[in-house]
């Protein structure tokens, strides 16, 4: 028996991260989910959205399942996904982007992974107006956590076969921040003489995805490069719907989709909850149970293929529900 905890989340989250519970379920791999709420529903509740007992049971239960949670634009509480991100050393955000043949998209053999460095850049929020008409904020890399990322990344390509890491950087115009960035990643480099190193700056990184996304293998990055280019590579496979990841800590690791709370779309059954389950799918390699991540893998590529029963951001009209309910018929 495992013990997670679940967190639902906002908007589409309770939607999507119960069809990937219900899928898990039906594997027959026992969990004790520790359902645990945060967001903008708890707030009048616990005066935060990010309450201290979810932060708890993470740690106590070292993995978590995770929906998304809104953050207000502009002005509001701060992101509590950067505040868990923080507070549970979540440093390497993991987010795979593949072609599922099937899934409409303008390219066949998309297959990378996304390493983002998840705690610093401009992300730690250290920012002030400056008088009423201008704002500061202030952008921090290590070579600390450079390190740890840019070595991840290169261990990540090892364990998976992989054969180059590039590392996306700016360090033409910031010399200092994503100058050490590359600096580190170079030194970290030359440890993995198997893998392939280049560096890319990010704006030509962007240009060379949409044309030849099948040149890329691993990507590296600091945070806030990592969150844009998370999005794009999605599009590059279908979409949202279709982008899994994983938050790896030292003290824990959480599961989630890469993308956000669609409140436009929440309590609908609209949502396609396959980034949520192949989240799941990492969970349950990541614990060690491959034979029930292989059995819905192969059940979404099956469903994925057929192009059937799939939800409306891929050309269908199956809901969320439907869509969960599909995959465990044919895992039957
Ligand atoms: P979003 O990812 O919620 O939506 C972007 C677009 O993708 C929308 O058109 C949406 O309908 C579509 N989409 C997203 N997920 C989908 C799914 N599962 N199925 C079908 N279509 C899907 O991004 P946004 O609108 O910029 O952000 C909404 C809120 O989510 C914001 O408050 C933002 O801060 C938050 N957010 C949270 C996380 C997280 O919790 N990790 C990540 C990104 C955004």
């Amino acid at each position: 028996m495992y013990n997670i905890t679940l967190i639902p989340g906002d908007g589409i989250g309770p939607e999507v991260t119960n069809a990937a519970r219900k899928v898990i379920d039906a594997t027959g791999i026992k969990i004790n989910w520790e359902i645990q709420n945060a967001g903008e529903q708890v707030i009048k509740k616990y005066g935060t959205p990010l309450p201290n007992h979810v932060i708890e049971s993470i740690k106590k239960n070292k993995i978590a399942l995770k929906g998304p949670i809104t953050t207000p634009i502009g002005t509001g509480f701060r992101s509590v996904n950067v505040a868990l991100r923080k507070e549970l050393n979540l440093y390497a955000n993991v987010r795979p982007c593949k072609t599922f043949k099937g899934v409409p998209s303008r390219y066949e053999n998309v297959d990378l992974i996304i390493v983002r460095e998840n705690t610093e850049d401009l992300y730690t929020g250290i920012e002030h107006m400056i008088g009423e008409d201008a704002a500061e904020s202030i952008k921090i890399i290590t070579r600390k956590a450079s390190d740890r990322i840019t070595r991840y990344a290169f261990e990540l390509a090892k364990k998976e076969g992989r054969k180059k890491v590039t590392a996306v950087h700016k360090a033409n115009i910031m010399k200092c921040t994503d100058g050490l960035f590359l600096d580190t990643a170079r030194k970290a480099a030359k440890d993995y003489p198997e893998i392939q190193f280049e560096d890319m700056i990010v704006d030509a990184m962007c240009m060379k995805l949409v044309m030849t996304p099948e040149n890329y293998d691993v990507l590296v990055m600091p945070n806030l490069y990592g969150d844009i280019l998370s999005d794009l590579c999605a599009g590059l496979v279908g979409g949202l719907g279709v982008a899994p990841g994983s938050n790896i800590g030292t003290d824990a690791t959480v599961f989630e989709p890469v993308h956000g709370s669609a409140p436009e779309m929440a309590g609908k059954n609209l949502a396609n909850p396959t980034a949520t389950i192949l989240s799941g799918v990492m969970m349950l390699k990541y614990i060690g149970e491959f034979t029930a991540a292989a059995s819905i893998e192969n059940a979404i590529k099956e469903i994925l293929k057929k192009g059937k029963m799939v939800t409306c951001d891929l050309g269908g009209s199956t809901g969320t529900e439907q869509f969960a309910d599909a995959i465990i018929n044919l895992m039957k």
